[in-house]
């Protein structure tokens, strides 16, 4: 039997097609492609500019990059999050200062991050978990107190939306914050096999975004038309014109798919909540998850199984589970880089011990999820 991921593309002719016509033109790389995708993408969010790159983590670099982030700077983001989150700090030499989530988003807690404010806090990097969108008004706030950058870790969420004052945004608008950062990773919203941008309503940071993509170089007319200089070094984060035609066409149906997100999420919340066995993710009222992944928590104290157990008797059946995430303070590394030790984020690692991520993507056919529902149903009971 073949194992059901817990995430997966979703192709078809069109994309295929979209992909073949850019592979017959002049353009593989830096040709029109790619300013189409980031049009396209700023239509979508709302957001001025963007700048789209070889993925994610890339992105997340060159946005910390252009925020200025550099050695000494503190930056405050979630425990409950990929890697690269908090990697990107790292990478520019800053200090990743972790702030708690709140229990029932799993979401960085606004309380929290005011808490680790000091004089070298530079930037604040929260993180739409799940899709989730977090409290990105409150966070802002805060961080317009403090002069600090926000960069939002928007890649679980686009397509996600919020309600502020009566009226629907996008995640990845930048109406709460200086950046947002996307994915186009195969398990994503939408794909370009690797792939991310960076998002800004900033023309000081698109500019600065654009240099660190391509190595540093700025163009100087007036100088001579062969002339470029470099004022400090940049990388090769640039993205294919084979994967922005694949982003585009891709583009066109996240409406859709996020749809069918919604429709399948809604059926486990059905099948899921009265179990006494499981928490299952809340949706707030102001907000529209992307639904990238869905995480049931274990009521553990109820259950007569270890999660170890119950993961690895829904593996036997073929349902490819998963756990998002170890909490990032907890690996090795930045326990030995930073001091971060067990117990000092207490509900972050509360979630983490209950936390189980079942199937969720846009053809998972009712067949699956009704598969998937009862699998985890009767694990839990037997
Ligand atoms: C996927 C992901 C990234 C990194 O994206 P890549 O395109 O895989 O580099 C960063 N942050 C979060 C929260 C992610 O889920």
């Amino acid at each position: 039997m073949k194992t059901i991921p817990y995430g997966h593309q979703c192709l078809d002719a069109a994309d295929r097609k979209a992909v073949l016509k850019v592979l017959k033109s002049d353009w593989l790389t830096q040709g029109p492609t790619i300013k189409k995708f980031e049009e396209a993408l700023c239509r979508y969010t709302g957001a001025k500019y963007a700048v789209a790159v070889s993925n994610g983590t890339a992105a997340l670099h060159v946005a910390c990059l252009a925020a200025g982030i550099k050695h000494g700077d503190e930056v405050i983001t979630s425990p409950i999050t990929f890697l690269a989150s908090a990697n990107c700090v790292v990478y520019c030499g800053g200090k990743v200062v972790f702030a708690d989530i709140k229990d029932d988003t799993v979401n960085i807690d606004p309380r929290e991050i005011k808490k680790k404010i000091n004089q070298r806090t530079k930037a604040i990097i929260p993180v739409h978990f799940a899709g989730h969108p977090g409290d990105v008004e409150e966070i802002y706030k805060i961080a317009r107190q403090h002069k600090l950058m926000v960069i939002e870790d928007a890649c679980h969420a686009l397509g996600a939306e919020y309600k502020v004052g009566g009226r629907w945004l996008k995640v990845g608008s930048c109406k709460h914050s200086d950046m947002a950062v996307l994915s186009f990773h195969p398990v994503k919203a939408i794909t370009t096999g690797e792939g991310g941008a960076v998002l800004t309503n900033r023309k000081d940071l698109y500019e600065k975004l654009l240099v660190l993509r391509n190595h540093g170089m700025v163009r100087d007319a007036s100088k001579g038309p062969w002339y470029y200089e470099m004022r400090a070094p940049g990388y090769n984060y640039r993205i294919t014109d084979i994967q922005c035609a694949l982003g585009l066409s891709q583009l066109k149906k996240l409406s859709r798919f996020i749809s069918s997100r919604r429709k399948i999420a809604r059926h486990y919340q059905k099948s899921f909540s009265r179990s006494p066995y499981l928490k299952v993710p809340i949706e707030q009222t102001k907000c529209k998850s992307a639904w990238h992944i869905y995480v049931l928590r274990l009521q553990l104290n109820r259950l007569r199984k270890t999660r170890r157990q119950i993961f690895e008797e829904l593996r036997q059946k073929g349902i490819g589970v998963q756990v998002h995430y170890i909490p990032v303070h907890l690996q090795p590394f930045y326990q030995e880089k930073f001091g971060y030790r067990h117990g000092d984020f207490l509900k972050a690692e509360a979630y983490y011990d209950r936390a189980l991520t079942i199937p969720l993507f846009p053809q998972l056919s009712s067949h699956q999820y009704k598969y998937i529902i009862e699998c985890v149903l009767t694990t839990l009971q037997d």
